[in-house]
């Protein structure tokens, strides 16, 4: 089958019925560009910039961070990238920074909630990404938005710095798409207001799934409870698909389950526009989509939503319907 595969590598990603989805890739860091370059990838849908972060003994600079932010713009060849600002904390510890020792890292100081507290770094990172977007078809996200007044707060601040570099004459990308992340579960619910204010939306499942289940998504003792396939939360998900399309927002989904066989189906049911996942799964995908009528899906979706009870009846329903196709 790998050999078919390959076949796969320069097509489109189209349904059997001929609906277009979009395939893209994760990266961890720029050493990672290779293999998404030979993967099929359309795009790249999250490059975690924590690596910069975590990688060195100090914060980095502005420079260090435009190269690398260059380097995968410049290699991707106009196709899109999508950065997402540092997610420091959580389970990511920066010993130079000294982060208060927490109870609840997961819900407690992290990601854009150090960034809007820290703007001297949040401001770094952002001047290094909006010159980097000259060379490329940038988009940046934010991570771990729960409040209206977070995002507002993060454009200000990037509007500012944009203005500032543009003042001084440096060449910035015509269009920086911006979007945001959709991985705590009030934004999730607050779906219809955030799509107003981003041009695209990414779900993060692996931090959505955890705090939709209060479950540690590293926590093997309630593993049993993280349930990318329940009713609920495809319910959660279809609701942000439908709300960001009510206002012409795109939606990506760069969390594990994006890749997920049987989540894939689900997904093509309810519209994401964009599957982000690692470089080894993208021609997989591209090959189960092929070979699925996206029509039929819609139907699918529904039923897994308002007519199972679990993740188990969805799961054989989604069997059902692959061996069928
Ligand atoms: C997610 O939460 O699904 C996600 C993609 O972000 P990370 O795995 O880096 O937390
Ligand atoms: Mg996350």
């Amino acid at each position: 089958e790998k050999a078919v595969w390959e076949q796969l590598k320069d097509q489109p990603t189209v349904s059997k019925d001929g609906q277009s989805f979009m395939l893209a890739a994760n990266i961890g860091t720029p050493a990672d560009l290779p293999a998404v370059l030979k993967s099929g990838a359309e795009g790249i849908g999250l490059f975690r910039s924590e690596f910069l972060y975590m990688d060195s003994d100090q914060l980095p600079s502005e420079e260090t961070q435009f190269k690398a932010y260059k380097a995968a713009v410049e290699q991707m060849d106009g196709k899109p990238v999508v950065i997402r600002t540092m997610d420091i904390g959580g389970d990511k510890d920066l010993p130079y920074m000294k982060l208060p020792k927490e109870m609840n890292p997961f819900l407690g100081y992290r990601a854009i909630r150090i960034s809007l507290k820290r703007q001297d770094i949040f401001r770094t990172q952002l001047r290094a990404l909006i010159r980097a977007s000259a060379f490329g078809d940038l988009g940046i996200m934010f991570p771990m938005i729960a409040t209206l007044e977070e995002l507002r707060q993060a454009k200000t601040i990037f509007n500012e710095e944009k203005t500032k570099l543009v003042e001084a004459g440096v060449k910035v990308g015509e269009k920086i798409k911006l979007g945001m992340m959709i991985e705590i579960p009030n934004a999730a619910i607050f779906a219809d207001h955030f799509a107003k204010e981003v041009d695209f939306f990414s779900i993060g499942t692996n931090d959505l799934i955890q705090y939709t289940f209060a479950a540690d998504r590293g926590n093997e003792r309630v593993s049993y409870l993280y349930q990318p396939y329940h009713p609920s939360l495809l319910g959660l998900i279809n609701h942000v698909i439908k709300a960001a399309h009510r206002h012409g927002t795109s939606v990506a989904m760069c969390g594990e389950m994006a890749g997920d066989q049987t989540a894939v189906p689900l997904l093509m049911g309810m519209g994401l526009d964009e599957f982000s996942m690692s470089a080894t799964s993208v021609l997989k995908t591209r090959n189960l989509m092929k070979h699925l009528d996206a029509s039929t899906l819609t139907d699918l979706a529904e039923a897994a939503i308002n007519d199972c009870e679990s993740s188990d009846q969805v799961k054989a329903l989604v069997e059902k319907l692959k061996t069928s196709q």
